[in-house]
């Protein structure tokens, strides 16, 4: 029977994490409907792979984001990849649309000497690792948890803090995670008795909130030192920012709070170091020794003195922040790390518009912000383009779901999400536990089969 009502337009969104879903809870409210990607089987992105499995409330978002896939006309495509399944031009042609939400998750890094020995890795890996990511260098990881007494973390934003709580916590907090069961029996034979947390720069410039900042200090068995407390002798640029920013007058607060703490010999110790950056990491076969330069900070940044020091370490962790990689068939930024855009709608470098490709999230700005952040991001992006396609209908295709059968890829969908939630939670009822996470890849697919 023939219909006069118009064609619902079909939108791709590349990405199930939170600006992903957040984009497609905005863009189905609007009427279209929604195939939402990703190369991973399994939906939520950083909610699933990077917020730390401690933070019950933050990794709750998932049963709001998990809605969004339950919405009709929202259909999740899991395990394709964009650049090997099918390319952004594939996508283009099949949708009147498609949005780009793919994150970043490759790890900046120090460009010191020494980066590269055994026992110096990326805390966006050693995240990947403790959160069951299927990618993840189990094996990496673990023997350099192995091997480490002493743990030196670089950088002093919130992921910095995620380790650190995560190798200082008592094992009983752990327990009561979804982390798999080999992270928590590596985690339970660690001899780690120290982690120093290093920042270039002084307090008053560490990107960390303070509720999870003070969060260090209320663990079981951990004590909080600021090693140096002249770094509480605040510089002009220092005082004038505890005086403009609340946020930063309170992390102050609690870091001197910490100056001189008696530290208890039975606990672990986190020792704060500011005006510190590491200049090399020194070791024969692995690192044991991290050289870190005292700095001077004014409005520039900070600035070498030196004056030198060594912290020995076994275990290096850079956690100086996530970068966003291009992807064939979209432009890219490869000084800021993200893909071009106004308002969310890609342009190649002179400016011009890409027409049908939009982007959201740490792939439009960069990697800032709480996960909140990304579903005003992701309105806007939605906004911009709801604006170009005004009343246009549909093209009336039904995306790339035949193209991807065709070429025998394996596409988990929300009825094999909903199977790996169910196996997720069996497992973790047989260990006395809410839920564990499956972090083999195979197993998550057979897991999705039901
Ligand atoms: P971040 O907040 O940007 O912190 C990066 C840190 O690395 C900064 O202290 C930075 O110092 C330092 N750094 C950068 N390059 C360095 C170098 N070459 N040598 C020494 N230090 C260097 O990034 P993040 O911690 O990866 O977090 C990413 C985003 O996720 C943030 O928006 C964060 O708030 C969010 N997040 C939130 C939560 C939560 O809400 N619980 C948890 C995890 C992550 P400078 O400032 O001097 O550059």
């Amino acid at each position: 029977m023939w219909s006069d009502a118009p064609v619902t337009k079909r939108i791709a969104v590349v990405g199930a994490g939170p600006s992903g879903l957040y984009a497609a809870d905005a863009l189905s409210s609007a009427g279209a409907d929604v195939d939402v990607l990703d190369r991973l089987p399994v939906p939520f992105g950083l909610v699933r792979y990077g917020v730390a499995p401690d933070h019950h409330s933050i990794r709750s978002v998932r049963d709001t984001l998990q809605k969004v896939l339950e919405k009709p006309g929202v259909r999740l495509l899991a395990g394709v990849e964009v650049g090997r399944d099918v390319t952004v031009d594939e996508l283009v042609a099949a949708y009147d649309a498609v949005v780009l939400t793919y994150g970043a998750s490759r790890d900046r890094r120090l460009d010191v000497p020494g980066e590269e020995l055994a026992g110096s890795v990326a805390a966006t890996d050693f995240v990947a690792w403790y959160c069951g990511h299927p990618d993840a260098d189990r094996e990496g990881m673990e023997s350099a948890l192995a091997a480490a007494r002493s743990v030196v973390v670089v950088g002093v934003g919130n992921v910095a803090v995620d380790v650190t709580r995560v190798l200082t916590a008592p094992l009983g907090r752990l327990q009561a995670t979804d982390m798999p069961q080999h992270v928590l029996d590596a985690l339970s034979r660690s001899s780690i008795n120290d982690v120093h947390v290093l920042g270039r720069r002084g307090p008053a410039q560490a990107t960390w909130t303070t509720k999870e900042l003070k969060e260090l200090a209320e663990l079981d068995g951990v004590d909080v030192v600021l090693e140096d407390v002249h770094d509480l002798d605040l510089e002009p640029v220092s005082a004038a920012l505890v005086e403009s920013d609340r946020v930063v007058a309170r992390n102050v607060e609690v870091i001197r709070s910490w100056a001189e703490h008696e530290l208890d010999g039975t606990h672990r110790h986190i020792h704060l170091h500011f005006h510190a950056r590491p200049v090399e990491l020194r070791g024969t076969d692995r690192v044991s020794t991290v050289v870190v330069e005292r700095t001077t900070v004014d409005e520039a940044g900070a600035h070498g003195t030196g004056e030198t020091y060594e912290v020995g370490a076994q275990l290096v962790i850079r956690s100086v922040g996530y970068r966003g990689v291009g992807l064939e068939g979209a432009p890219f930024d490869d000084r800021r790390n993200v893909i071009p855009n106004v308002e969310g709608r890609v342009v190649e470098a002179d400016g011009s518009v890409v027409p049908g490709l939009y982007v959201a999230g740490w792939i439009k700005r960069g990697p800032t912000g709480i996960i909140g952040t990304n579903k005003k991001d992701a309105a806007a992006t939605v906004a911009s383009l709801l604006a170009d396609l005004g009343d246009v209908e549909g093209n009336g295709g039904d995306g790339i779901v035949a193209l991807l059968a065709e070429r025998g890829v394996d596409v988990v969908t929300f009825d094999g999400w909903k199977s790996i939630d169910a196996a997720e939670r069996a497992l973790g009822s047989s260990q006395g536990r809410e839920r564990t996470t499956i972090h083999d890849r195979d197993a998550l697919m057979a897991a999705s089969r039901g």
